[in-house]
């Protein structure tokens, strides 16, 4: 196919700017089967470029300290270069330093929140009942089960956000259920892992504090940081949660955002121990403000600066021109998978920053993934933690394709060749 699906010069500038970054991710050369490794799991997790691996590699060979003790030198070191890492993630997602938390990823985040909510917010004031938390139907388990254990602990009320017939949010619902006022906590997805699919963040923020200034609104921003600008205060959410690990950056460290406010404040610390305490008697312990209230014990250090590097990275090449990049490679493919018989997608390509979710009429998702591993491909397939939005599409599973900026046309060109084959091979 020509590069015509990406338009004029401009795109094929950007396509080699792009193809030599892929020097920087050395596990794209390796071989899968003696065949070439083709990587279409970056919505699981994305490769690392060398630059946070050296990172990492200088941290734990020449710079090992704890932080924050500050008696010596590499303390000393440690604790400047954690703490520039917040100031890095505060300008990436446009907060304050202080409502920067440092977790181990996504899930510990929403678990974070789910915990100090039901402390002080939902539970215990008035009114009376507890108070209800909304997740969405496109919810990655994350941000189903934290829900779900403090409705059985605490007794809070869950109550899901439909989708519409095109899997977006519906609204419209939401606007009328918000009309009740009972509603603590909103919990969404700015983008989903399995449809690729941008929520109205901004809308729902909103609709949610104009409905009760007391109501917060939770983003879970795992599949959205790598491809789009975040800026957490357009978007006007309380809190806003997402990994290390699908942003270029290591395993073990995340990103919670706690909006700094009078709500906030009163949180009382996730967990003791080391680092989060002011005083501690036999009797009672006091605690440090925002944000070392809830990092307690000895954080993931050397993780917390590789995040620094994957930003880093980032930030050098521009989010702008990777979500162009991927959103160009979303319509290459949307022309080339077209040609494999008995294709469908759940949501059309071209509306995806970076994952298409198909089916194949016919063949079941994991035996296309197995023939597609054998080939060198890697895929996702199954229920991608969205069980509910399994059921909404009524499958019990599915096909994904996720495109990062390492990915190319050949890529694609290889995954079409390679779901025709496994097709032939299974029906
Ligand atoms: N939410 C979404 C949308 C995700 O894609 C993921 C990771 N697949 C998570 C939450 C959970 O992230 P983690 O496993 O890194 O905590």
């Amino acid at each position: 196919m020509k590069e015509s699906a990406l338009g004029a010069n401009a795109a094929s500038n950007l396509s080699s700017r792009f193809l030599r970054l892929r020097s920087e991710f050395p596990q794209l050369e390796e071989k899968v089967y003696g065949q070439p490794f083709i990587y279409l799991d970056s919505a699981a997790t994305s490769l690392k470029p060398k630059c946070v691996v050296e990172r990492l590699h200088q941290y734990y060979l020449k710079e090992v300290a704890n932080i924050h003790r500050g008696s010596h030198y590499f303390g000393d070191l440690g604790t400047r270069n954690y703490e520039a890492v917040r100031e890095t993630v505060a300008k990436f997602i446009n907060a304050k330093t202080d409502e920067v938390v440092f977790t181990k990823g996504t899930t510990e985040a929403i678990n974070l929140v789910a915990q100090v909510l039901a402390d002080k917010h939902l539970a215990h004031k008035k009114p009376a009942a507890p108070k209800s938390i909304l997740f969405s139907k496109m919810e990655h388990h994350s941000n189903i089960v934290p829900w779900h254990l403090l409705a059985t602990r605490q007794g809070v009320g869950v109550e899901v956000i439909p989708l519409t017939a095109d899997h977006q949010l519906d609204l419209d619902w939401l606007q009328r259920r918000l009309r009740r006022g009972d509603i603590g906590l909103v919990a969404v997805t700015q983008v989903s892992n399995v449809l690729g699919l941008h929520n109205p963040i901004a809308e729902i923020c909103k609709m949610v504090h104009r409905a009760s200034p007391e109501s917060l609104v939770l983003v879970d921003g795992a599949q959205a940081v790598s491809s789009a600008k975040v800026d957490v205060s357009d978007l006007g959410c309380d809190f806003y949660a997402f990994s290390g690990h699908k942003l270029f950056g290591p395993n073990g460290v995340g990103v919670l955002f706690v909006r700094d406010s009078e709500i906030s404040k009163d949180f009382l610390p996730y967990q003791g121990g080391g680092s989060m305490i002011e005083t501690v008697t036999e009797n009672e312990s006091t605690y440090l403000g925002m944000p070392q209230k809830f990092e307690a014990g000895t954080p993931a250090i050397g993780e917390v600066i590789g995040l620094g590097a994957a930003i880093h990275f980032i930030n050098e090449i521009g989010l702008n021109e990777i979500q162009d990049f991927e959103k160009g490679l979303c319509r290459i493919a949307s022309e080339l998978l077209k040609e494999v018989p008995g294709i469908s997608f759940f949501v059309d390509p071209t509306l995806s920053t970076n994952v298409i979710a198909l089916k194949i009429e016919g063949c079941h998702f994991s035996d296309l993934a197995h023939l597609l591993n054998q080939q060198g491909i890697a895929v996702r397939a199954g229920h991608l933690c969205c069980q509910p939005l399994m059921k909404h599409l009524q499958v019990e599973g599915l096909l994904r394709v996720s495109l990062s900026l390492y990915n190319q046309q050949s890529d694609l060109e290889a995954l079409k060749i390679g779901l025709i084959k496994a097709r032939g091979m299974l029906l």
